[in-house]
């Protein structure tokens, strides 16, 4: 099997992994909707729950978008090149991370560059 066949098939799977949390997920956050009144600190607690959950939910739903990426990438033939600098992404690399899109050095570029923003 050529390696990208391979990282092919991992991100399908970690796909299919994420589609069923995110189904758990909501089923969890239908639940905590239906449950009998329940005492004010209990509903607070709820609403802790529910926060976190939506939270996870828009992680999920993060990392399904960066691998549908990489699948379209994979199709397109660009796949494994950075975005950023159009060198090749180490296949090592794409071991760890199947969905990245960038090299190490402009993966950190970026992270500076947003955390730069989130302080200003
Ligand atoms: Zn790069």
């Amino acid at each position: 099997m050529r390696p990208i066949d391979a990282l092919r098939r991992r991100l399908r799977e970690r796909r299919r992994k994420l589609l069923r949390l995110v189904t758990n997920t909501e089923d969890e956050i239908l639940a905590l909707d239906t449950n009998v009144p329940a005492e004010l600190e209990e509903e607070a607690q709820e609403a802790r729950l529910a926060t976190v959950l939506v939270w996870l939910d828009d992680r999920i739903t993060a990392e399904i978008e960066a691998i549908d990426h990489a699948l379209t990438r994979i199709e397109r033939g660009d796949y494994g090149t950075c975005e950023d600098c159009n060198d090749p992404i180490p296949v090592e690399r794409l071991h760890i991370l199947p969905a990245a899109t960038t090299c190490v050095h402009c993966a950190a570029a970026r992270e500076a560059t947003a955390r730069m923003r989130a302080a200003s």
